[in-house]
């Protein structure tokens, strides 16, 4: 809700630097009529609205590709600001911050080599609620979404990668719950989670994104393999809101376990990092070049 916060306070700004102007106007010039009043408040509310409105996509760089008209990948860094996300075991890492990092250099890799026009949700240590961060790709009108995560478990021996798709029914008890927390971080979305999900499970277009996303999972899996280290059962499905709202085939990846202490090393680093960037890079190209092609 905060770019409509900050319409809302553009707008309430502006009518109060409208209300200052009038009272001076009125000092000033006794015989101002009220019509007046009434175009230069409309004005101010037009360009409160003008102003604010591009804002929430303008802070959103599209970095181009080498061709015009490449499809957008929007990389979502998860967590930001006031929301940390997990708490690495040796206490000094936060995932906001490595997510981050890994965002963009997933960006500079793909912009480096040129095959598509990609976006970050946030560039900074910046809050963003889901439906922001769905409302970024949907406007963008992305090609594909990735929202970066690192994991965070009580068993310290918890280790290796998982990619998550959209789906109606979690394929694991671990994976609903997981679905539940990272829903709850938005709680106005979290209350209609029951019925909107079922009321879309008719929707033919949310089937074809389910399973777009499936199939981007399996090849980001299948690229992956042998690079990077991925839990027993890597490809879990679960109904993520951030993923839904997208509207476009969108996976949320789990980097690692920062409680882990190797995992969290590994990550903490470019180098730890780089196996899975690659392999994120070479999976959007090849999805994106399959779907083109239909
Ligand atoms: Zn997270």
């Amino acid at each position: 809700m905060e770019w409509r916060g900050k319409i809302g306070l553009a707008i309430g700004v502006g009518m109060m630097v409208v209300a200052a102007g009038l009272v001076l106007a009125s000092v000033q010039n006794g015989t101002k009529k009220a019509s007046d009043g009434i175009a230069i408040a409309g004005e101010a509310r037009q360009g409160g609205l003008t102003v604010a409105l591009p804002d929430a996509v303008a802070g959103v760089r599209v970095r181009k590709a080498r061709l015009p008209g490449r499809p957008i990948v929007v990389i979502d860094p998860g967590h930001g600001g006031k929301d940390p996300g997990a708490t690495g075991v040796s206490g000094s890492t936060q995932e906001k911050d490595l997510t981050l990092a890994m965002a963009r250099e997933l960006a500079d890799l793909l912009e480096e080599r040129g095959r598509v026009r990609v976006a970050l949700t946030r560039e900074g240590d910046r809050y963003l609620t889901l439906e922001q961060r769905a409302g970024i790709a949907r406007r963008l009108q992305a090609g594909l979404f990735l929202s970066l995560h690192m994991d965070s478990a009580p068993n310290p021996l918890a280790k290796g990668a998982t990619v998550y798709s959209l789906s109606d029914v979690a394929s694991s008890e671990e994976a609903a719950r997981f679905a539940r927390a990272e829903n709850a971080v938005d709680g106005a979305l979290s209350s209609e989670e029951n019925d909107s999900v079922r009321a879309l499970l008719a929707d033919v277009a949310l089937r074809e994104q389910m399973e777009d996303s499936a199939g981007l999972a399996e090849r980001l899996l299948r690229r992956a393999a042998g690079r990077v280290e991925l839990r027993p059962r890597p490809h879990q499905f679960a109904a993520f809101h951030v993923l839904r709202r997208t509207e476009t085939p969108a996976v949320l990846i789990e980097a690692g376990y920062i409680s882990n202490a190797d995992d969290e090393a590994m990550l903490q680093t470019r180098e730890g990092r780089a196996p899975l960037v690659l392999a994120l890079a070479q999976a959007v190209e090849a999805d994106v070049a399959t779907r083109g092609q239909r």
